[in-house]
């Protein structure tokens, strides 16, 4: 099924992302995953792909995602990236999907690899993920393709101070280009979100987005995630890891409960859609449907 449809029938949109096990693992060790995830029933679960080309790594995400709609029943959606992708490249990533029969794309530039500089980049194919978005819609295979946006706004955004604006700019560029649907950067400040969306609806652009989650469940996650995407800590959260940092079992419970009251409040305000970064495990996922799915 469309997610653009599913979007369109039913509020809130509750979606679940997993990613490819490590190179050395076979694809098979991910099912057991997708099979506990698949009985919490989600609108669709989504599989992330590695930054570069179409190598192997990314003929998994594609193989993952047929197999979650084959065997479980469940909608998928492969993440896609095109930062180190030629056209031909993509265009043949594009041919695997439509045979796998994925319908669904996240259109996604990538980050630079940490090992190459910037300027080995300078000269792409594909600047911005709008423009692949938009040849994912004129490969004419029938894509549906959703896109990133970020709250806190895009690390390399945030050095241009200004406000925002180029990440609207972008995601006017997203819309123009055929994204259908929005899913959030995980934050951990609700108020960053609410204040995001008006932004978002203040520039005319009324596409669903559906906020990213990721229950916390250890200091140490909570630190790279940091590190890695610039997510803010609020000071009730940095108050739990103070207190709780230490001793794992109380952290787990109440990062999962803090995750908890930010769904909660996200689904009060009318959220669109709330999409859980699980980290392949299943078990904090589950914890949070037993406390919405329930009502
Ligand atoms: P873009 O939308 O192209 O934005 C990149 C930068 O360019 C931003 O600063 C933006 O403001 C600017 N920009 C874009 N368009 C314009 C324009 N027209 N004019 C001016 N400025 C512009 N990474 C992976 O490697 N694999 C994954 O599976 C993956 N999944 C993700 C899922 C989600 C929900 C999110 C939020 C991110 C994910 N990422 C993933 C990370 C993502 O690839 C990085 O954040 C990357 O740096 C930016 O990708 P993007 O698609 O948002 O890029």
């Amino acid at each position: 099924m469309n997610i653009s449809d599913i979007y369109s029938k039913k509020k809130p949109v509750f979606s679940l992302e997993i990613f490819p096990p490590k190179t050395d693992l076979s694809t098979e060790s991910i099912y057991g995953v997708v099979e506990n995830l698949a009985e919490l029933h989600p609108d669709f679960i989504s599989v992330t792909c590695s930054a570069g080309g179409s190598g192997g790594d990314n003929d998994k995400t594609a193989v993952i995602a047929s197999e979650i709609q084959k065997r479980y029943g469940v909608t998928a959606m492969a993440h896609v990236t095109c930062i180190g992708s030629s056209v031909s490249a993509m265009t043949e990533r594009a041919e695997k999907l439509s045979k796998l029969g994925v319908r669904n794309v996240l259109a996604l530039r990538g980050d630079y690899p940490k090992d190459s500089p910037r300027e080995e980049h300078a000269d792409r194919d594909f600047t911005y993920a709008s423009d692949l978005a938009r040849a994912l819609r004129d490969f004419g295979k029938g894509f549906c393709v959703g896109g990133a946006c970020y709250p806190e706004i895009h690390p390399e955004s945030r050095i241009l101070r200004d406000g925002g604006e180029s990440d609207l700019k972008a995601l006017r560029a997203k819309r123009d280009a055929g994204v259908s649907f929005l899913l959030t950067q995980l934050f951990f400040d609700n108020d960053v979100f609410f204040d995001f969306l008006k932004r978002v609806r203040g520039a005319g652009i009324t596409l669903p987005v559906s906020a990213g989650i990721m229950p916390v469940t250890n200091a140490a996650q909570i630190r790279r995630m940091v590190s890695m995407c610039g997510a803010s800590i609020p000071s009730n959260l940095a108050a739990l890891i103070h207190r709780f940092g230490e001793s794992p079992d109380d952290m787990r419970k109440a990062g999962l409960d803090y995750a908890c009251r930010q769904v909660r409040e996200l689904l009060e305000k009318g959220a669109d859609g709330i999409h859980l970064y699980t980290m392949n495990k299943p078990d904090a996922a589950r914890y949070i449907y037993a406390e919405f799915m329930k009502e």
